[in-house]
């Protein structure tokens, strides 16, 4: 008999083996091991029960050496859909199961889990509990003992010490055999250093427009039925307390929940009301948890011991049984999109899920993607509208302040206005917080000479080093491949010693502010500030018990955090996205200043937002200063029309990587060549390139891209991989991104 299996090795694709008769043959899900290339490896079986596999006859089939599972390991209905995201995706199987596995599913131990000493009094400490004090025991260890009469289950031995006990007591009185230890295994909990929601209040009404959603959703949600719902409320419109009363609907019915956020420790708030919400029946999986972690809670789901998963991208895959809701917060976030084999939209894999296992899908968020929104006004997803803030609260008020006015004023060196600056310093003297976004790290962006304008460029990829630190702290580093160097005193092209900083970035902004507003406490929150573990839930919660006055940051500030006492956020530079040659420039744009915009007057106070920019007449700057979404759309559909680009056609972005540019170019050239060629007289595919990219260089390669648009993806990505496949060499050197979210 004949089986396929997965191995989690992301250039491999399904391999054929034999069950050797003496074995019982393995379930689809089930772990088996294998030799592949003269090593065992374990794999998950995919199909049992295969067909001859014709690319084998000849060849001697291989046998697998173990079962390790009666039942599967991996469900299989995630099997399947590890299957198709192979498929869809145009990766192989094995980048796909990997993606699906717990870290470290082969043999892991079980004490490689936590374990935790309890404490619990025996029968003969009870028989001492309530009898006149006796002289044997300290009053310490008698009030210890009473304690321990009221935990039948025992107390964990860490609690002890909170409250005032020494570990001598307990050693004492387990010498006296009045008390015993165990070892308990815990399960890791993740939730333990997130940050502390405000309490939820369960009996808070809901208003009439949430009241709405949740009646028509309900209605959505019969079970074996799917649909997928956009729901698209304008920011602090109370989206995350519907999440919260369908999911407890849903346990009610005995179906699971699913719920993926773009960023746990972004977006710690909704997993720790889902935590308060559901206790202990939320499993969290994301990849900011320690591999035993990640482990564990992977297990507490097979388990069955769960019925709620929160979790970032990878958490489609958990091994949920019987979901019957699959929320997808903020759906547009592009950290849905894994960038990496398998290249994944999450939102996507959570529909194909949805519809496998007849559930209801709810995509949240304010700012739609195009994909989602084009979906849902032509009537394949259903739309529901929450236009008005909770209690009423305004959208934040938006000026846009032309810098090219500031600059005659003030010099091209000016980053605050004078709006800005006198806004900034308001608040401060009020007590109230203000966040200031800008979507570029780093001091100073590029350096030039003013001799001969030669810029300081990385040697491995084709962008100029940014300036970090300031005075002897001074570096200039790539942000793509982190080649880091000096700045050097001359210039490296004409020995001028003119070499002048552009462009400015975060730290920047932080200097600015602090020389500006002396008075306000300053903080930054970005990629460099929070490379230490747990520095960023730090920060977000400093930043939430108003130790922080003004909150510098990129995008990381920008996403869904509710922070009352913020009344004014700053947008420093619009324009930072709009510079990018992507075809999704504007919508980032006018997502990143929407999301932002409405970080501001989430409490009693009402809000206000200043963007600075260059385009004050940007059609994306004014939209979202105006939150007018549907203009937008439309606005932008319009240009997708002209351009030929997604939603209204699909997209596969192919990047050859070379040592040489002619050689990355040649190698494309033969695929577009094979490409056409393949298309032939019906003309349904349109093949752009090869072209360089605008990261034409990138870690020392040098890159050649084509872009394939069409109507049919299916066909796409077969005459796609058609071509590939002739030249196993070029295929090696070949990424191919379905959907891309980003072509640069
Ligand atoms: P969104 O995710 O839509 O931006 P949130 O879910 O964060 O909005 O809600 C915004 C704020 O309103 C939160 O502080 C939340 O606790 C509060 N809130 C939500 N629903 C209600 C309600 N029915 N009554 C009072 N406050 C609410
Ligand atoms: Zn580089």
């Amino acid at each position: 008999m004949l089986i396929r299996v997965a191995v989690p090795v992301p250039t491999l694709d399904l391999l054929t083996y034999a069950v050797p008769p003496d074995m019982v043959a393995p379930v689809v899900g089930a772990r088996v091991v294998v030799p592949v290339s003269g090593r065992s490896l374990t794999g998950i079986v995919v199909e049992a029960n295969a067909a001859q596999d014709a690319a084998l006859d000849g060849k001697a089939l291989k046998s697998i050496s173990d079962v390790l599972d009666d039942e599967p390991f991996v469900p299989q209905d995630v099997v399947e859909l590890a299957r198709w995201t192979a498929e869809y995706y145009a990766g192989g199987v094995g980048a796909a199961i990997t993606a699906v596995l717990p870290p470290k599913a082969r043999g892991i131990r079980a004490d490689a889990h936590k374990r935790i000493r309890v404490v619990s009094i025996t029968a003969a400490g009870l028989e001492l509990v309530g009898r006149p004090f006796q002289g044997r025991l300290s009053s310490k260890q008698h009030s210890l003992l009473e304690m321990l009469a009221g935990a039948p289950a025992g107390i964990p031995a860490p609690e002890f010490a909170a409250r005032g006990f020494s570990a001598d007591s307990v050693a004492r009185l387990k010498k006296h055999g009045l008390v015993s230890v165990r070892q308990d295994r815990i399960d890791r909990d993740p939730f333990e250093a997130a940050l502390n929601a405000p309490p939820n209040d369960p009996a808070r009404r809901l208003t009439a427009e949430q009241q709405d959603a949740l009646s028509r959703l309900r209605a959505l949600a019969a079970p074996g039925t799917f649909c997928v719902a956009l729901l698209h409320g304008v920011t602090g419109s109370g989206k995350t307390e519907i999440y919260l009363r369908l999911s407890s609907e849903m346990l009610a019915a005995g179906r699971g929940v699913l719920m993926l956020v773009p960023e746990i420790a972004l977006t710690p708030a909704v997993a720790a009301l889902f935590r308060q919400a559901f206790g202990d029946r939320v499993a969290v999986q994301h990849s900011g948890l320690s591999d035993g972690e990640r482990h564990d809670q992977w297990q507490r789901i097979r388990r069955g011991d769960v019925a709620v998963v929160v979790g970032t991208r990878s958490a489609i895959f958990a091994p949920l049984a019987r979901p019957g809701l699959i929320i997808v917060d903020e759906e547009h976030d592009s950290s849905y999109k894994q960038e990496e084999s398998p290249r994944y939209n999450g939102r996507d894999v959570a529909i194909v899920r949805g519809q496998r296992a007849g559930a209801l899908v709810v995509l949240g968020s304010a700012t739609p993607s195009m994909e989602t929104y084009h979906n849902a006004v032509s009537g394949r997803f259903e739309r529901i509208v929450l236009q008005r803030r909770i209690l009423d609260r305004p959208l934040a008020a938006v000026s846009i302040v032309d810098m090219r006015e500031e600059y005659a004023q003030g010099g091209p060196d000016v980053v605050l206005s004078r709006l800005l600056t006198t806004a900034l310093d308001e608040r401060v003297a009020k007590g109230e917080q203000a966040l200031l976004l800008l979507n570029r790290r780093g001091f100073a962006t590029s350096v030039f000479c003013r001799q001969c304008a030669a810029t300081i460029d990385c040697p491995n990829c084709s962008v100029s080093l940014v300036v970090h630190g300031e005075g002897n702290a001074r570096r200039a580093r790539c942000h793509y491949c982190n080649y880091t160097a000096r700045v050097p005193a001359r210039c490296a092209a004409c020995a001028a010693p003119y070499l002048e900083q552009a462009g400015f970035g975060t730290e920047r902004v932080e200097a600015e502010v602090k020389r500006l507003c002396p008075q306000a406490r300053v903080a930054r929150l970005d990629r460099d500030s929070v490379r230490r573990k747990g520095a960023l839930t730090d920060l977000l919660s400093r930043f939430r018990d108003g130790e922080i006055d003004v909150l510098v940051g990129t995008q990381m500030i920008a996403k869904g955090h509710d922070f009352p006492n913020v009344t004014l956020v700053g947008v420093i530079s619009a324009d930072v996205g709009l510079g990018m040659a992507d075809f999704r420039a504007s919508e980032r744009t006018f997502q990143l200043l929407t999301q932002v915009a409405g970080r501001a007057g989430r409490g009693e106070q009402p809000g206000a937002a200043i963007v600075q920019t260059l385009y004050p007449d940007h059609y994306s700057i004014q939209l979202a200063c105006r939150q007018d979404y549907p203009a937008f759309y439309e606005r932008e559909l319009e240009f997708r029309r002209r351009m030929r680009y997604p939603p209204l056609v699909a997209l596969i972005n192919t990047v050859v990587r070379g040592r040489t540019f002619s050689s990355a170019m040649d190698d494309a050239a033969e695929v577009a060549q094979k490409l056409r060629e393949g298309d032939g007289e019906q003309r349904v595919l349109r093949v752009l390139g090869p072209a360089p990219p605008p990261l034409g260089r990138l870690r020392g390669e040098y890159r050649a891209q084509i872009l394939l648009k069409g109507g049919n993806r299916r066909r796409m990505r077969e005459a796609l991989l058609a071509a590939i496949r002739c030249r196993p060499e070029i295929a090696r050197r070949t990424t191919v991104d379905v959907d891309p979210l980003s072509v640069l």
